[in-house]
């Protein structure tokens, strides 16, 4: 169907619940969604609390860059109501929050789960990759769990077609420091080679079950440490051949890191390796 047909959507097609938590615009709900098929579907709607037209237009930015995406492991935009109150709905997964779920299930997760986790992060970003997106906040916060085998990557709020020049002035008191890459906090410079950086945070974070990256520094601190040569360290759980992926990750110059085309191959090498060793 014609994308704007598929995002058609009528309040009155759904039952609001709950409150899930509190967005950047506003509290988040969970709801039932009856679709045109006559579908039950289980939903997460996105309110906006002080919505004036400028700030309707950037709680509406989010969606309407999802709108273009279709993947297995990003999340999936249902639609959107743009009369007062304006809601952004998307499909619901129910065990919330990558972070909080590897702290949840810290002891029962499995190194082959996790390097799975990783993989299907990366096959997101290879495909935001072709669309020339680039995503700016790769973190386990953004990462939302739709079944223990299944996560899918959200919170577009930062992300941006690469050739569009203008960088997003009003959040620069929101930027993730501890998970950028040099040239990002240095020139804030944007670019899939930088979100191959911060992806490479968020698996040291999924490997330390999701401790905060350089918690012992302060923002201000990372760069100097960073330019220094300074890098995260293996997380104990981490396998070794991982780990000399995260480096490369990490190189100083972005021409020297890796393609999420590339990493993908090796995650989905290690992932089949894993595998075979835990059935032993
Ligand atoms: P921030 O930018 O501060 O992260 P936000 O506006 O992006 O906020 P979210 O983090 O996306 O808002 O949502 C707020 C809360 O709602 C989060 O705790 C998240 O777990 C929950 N949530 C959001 N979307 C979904 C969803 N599709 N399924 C389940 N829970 C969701």
């Amino acid at each position: 169907a014609d994308i704007s047909e598929r995002h058609k959507i009528s309040r009155e097609d759904f039952v609001v619940g709950r409150i899930l938590g509190e967005g950047f615009f506003g509290e988040v709900h969970d709801g039932v969604y009856k679709s045109p098929t006559g579908e039950r579907i289980r939903v997460a709607i996105k309110t906006c609390k002080d919505c004036s037209a400028d700030v309707k237009e950037k709680f509406l930015s989010e969606a309407d860059l999802m709108k273009n995406l279709d993947h297995p492991h990003i999340v999936c935009l249902i639609g959107v109501i743009e009369a007062d109150p304006v809601w952004i709905v998307m499909e619901l997964y129910e065990h919330g929050e990558l972070g909080n779920y590897l702290i949840e299930n810290q002891y029962s997760l499995s190194t082959a789960t996790l390097v799975l986790y990783c993989l299907q992060i990366c096959k997101a970003l290879a495909y935001l990759e072709g669309l020339n997106m680039v995503h700016r906040d790769i973190a386990v916060r953004n990462v939302l769990v739709a079944s223990p085998e299944c996560v899918k990557l959200g919170d577009f709020g930062l992300s941006r077609y690469v050739d569009e020049q203008e960088y997003y002035k009003a959040s620069v008191s929101r930027l993730p420091i501890k998970w950028m890459a040099p040239e990002s906090i240095n020139f804030r410079r944007f670019t899939t080679a930088s979100d191959v950086w911060m992806f490479g945070v968020c698996v040291w974070e999924i490997f330390s079950m999701a401790q905060q990256p350089f918690f012992w520094l302060e923002n201000g601190q990372v760069i100097t440490q960073l330019e220094t040569g300074v890098r995260l360290h293996k997380p104990q759980l981490c396998p070794p051949i991982v780990y000399s992926l995260l480096t490369r990750c990490w190189a100083y110059e972005p021409s020297g890191r890796p393609s999420f085309g590339e990493l993908a191959c090796s995650l989905s090498d290690i992932h089949r390796m894993e595998v075979e060793l835990e059935k032993d």
